[in-house]
């Protein structure tokens, strides 16, 4: 039976960033990976890009991943900000560029060479990386943890569970970790698909296939009509509802509300409601002959006018838009609601909400607080962020805490 000090169960962006960092440290490191390839996420991410992280930083970065999430974070983030992780790559010869949203990207526009660099970082620090081999259970027997594989076990003072969400399963994220963290006593909360395309079964909206929209404000609210979210980002109208930055990032919102969510248009955001209503007053006494939809504003796409003067039962020239049509038009532009069921699901999900609770993990080491010398990194975490690179960004800086301390 082989012997370690750190096993460390996944070679994804957490795994890797972990294994890479208790080499270094001169402990007996083996990395293991179920998929031939390692880093498939990696590969996939950002179009074959791989947004590696963000520019921002700071309070502002950690409030990306909400306020509970954020705090646990705050440590792992602030000894590994995004400026060390372009370091990082840099030094590995991936150095990084900004484009738009503040996301960082490699130079080259290769995730290739972002998974290729950590895997080359890992094996340079003396780590042992063993592809096309599952994990198929982790105990403990005495002081030593026991890792079963498929041709035996492995003993480690150590082990780092690093194996990722449940999307894009296909990748290799199949939620095996959850039940080796519950085996060992922790709470596993409540995963939902995240960062995922909106299911919208309104006609109006699909009809509006193709329309890109970047400027309108997009917000999910409960069941009581509270916002919990909003995003100014771009919005893409799909034959299935919406997608693109916004609607994705209120994903986990929606799935969170089980079939109460709405999302709230708001398509004048930069002008209140009282300033349109007055504009639109002058307009008709200066032009009264002129249709309605010239009262909209003139970025949005001709298309979705229409849509929005249709939603609003209004018709004519502002002339005859009286009190009560003004008043639809104006929640139209201002504060259309739609019901969102839920989302396209873990296959489509970029990121998972939920996971390990977070009480239960030492976020200064990312050790179990149930288990000494158990540490849990990267999505398998309950934490997400928002689409901008924030996600390998937690992954990175757990994973480097995990292997820090494993
Ligand atoms: C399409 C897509 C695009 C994305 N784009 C971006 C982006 O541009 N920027 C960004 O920040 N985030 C992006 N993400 C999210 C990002 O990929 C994840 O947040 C990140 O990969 C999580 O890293 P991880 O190491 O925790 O888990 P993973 O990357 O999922 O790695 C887990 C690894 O564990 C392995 N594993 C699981 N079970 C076992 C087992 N039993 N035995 C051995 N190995 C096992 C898996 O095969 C996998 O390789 C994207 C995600 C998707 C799906």
């Amino acid at each position: 039976m082989t012997d370690v000090d750190v096993v460390v169960v996944g070679a994804g962006a957490a795994g890797a960033m972990a294994a890479l960092h208790a080499a270094a440290r001169g402990r007996r490191t083996l990395l293991l990976e179920k998929n031939q390839r390692p880093g498939l996420k990696i590969l996939i991410s950002g179009g074959g890009r791989c947004n590696v992280t963000t520019t921002r930083s700071g309070a502002d970065l950690e409030a990306q991943y909400g306020t509970r999430r954020g705090r646990f974070l705050r440590h792992a983030l602030r000894s590994f900000p995004p400026t060390a992780v372009c370091a990082f790559f840099e030094a590995s010869g991936v150095p990084l560029q900004q484009e738009d949203l503040e996301k960082l990207f490699p130079v080259s526009q290769r995730a290739q060479d972002v998974r290729d660099a950590l895997l080359r970082r890992c094996r340079a620090a003396g780590a042992d990386v063993v592809v096309g081999t599952a994990v198929q259970a982790v105990g403990r027997r005495g002081d030593r943890f026991v890792v079963a594989l498929p041709t035996g076990e492995v003993r480690a003072a150590s082990v780092v569970l690093a194996t990722g969400g449940l999307s894009y399963a296909k990748t290799g994220a199949t939620g095996d970790g959850y039940a080796w963290c519950r085996a060992f006593g922790h709470t596993v909360t409540a995963c939902w698909p995240a960062l995922a395309p909106l299911c919208v079964e309104r006609p109006w909206v699909r009809a509006l296939q193709g329309i890109v929209l970047d400027g309108t404000d997009l917000a999910v609210l409960d069941g009581q009509g509270r916002e919990r979210l909003r995003r100014r980002r771009p919005i893409l109208f799909t034959h299935k509802g919406l997608s693109g930055p916004a609607p994705m990032d209120l994903a986990g919102d929606v799935e969170e509300l089980q079939g109460q969510a709405q999302v709230r248009f708001d398509f004048a955001p930069g002008i209140p409601r009282e300033a349109l209503e007055a504009q639109w007053l002058a307009a008709a006494a200066a032009h009264g002959g002129r249709r309605i939809e010239a009262l909209l504003p003139s970025e949005l796409p001709e298309r979705l006018r229409a849509a929005l003067v249709a939603e609003a039962g209004v018709d004519g020239t502002l002339a005859n838009l009286a009190r009560e049509a003004r008043r639809r038009l104006l929640q139209a532009v201002k504060d259309l609601r739609v019901p969102v069921p839920k989302s396209l699901g873990f296959d489509h999900a970029e990121v998972t909400r939920g996971g390990v609770e977070l009480a239960e993990v030492d976020p200064r080491t990312m050790q179990s607080r149930l288990q000494p010398g158990l540490f849990v990194c990267g999505e398998l975490l309950d934490v997400d962020g928002p689409i901008g690179g924030f996600n390998f960004q937690a992954a990175f800086a757990t994973g480097r805490l995990a292997g820090l301390s494993a």
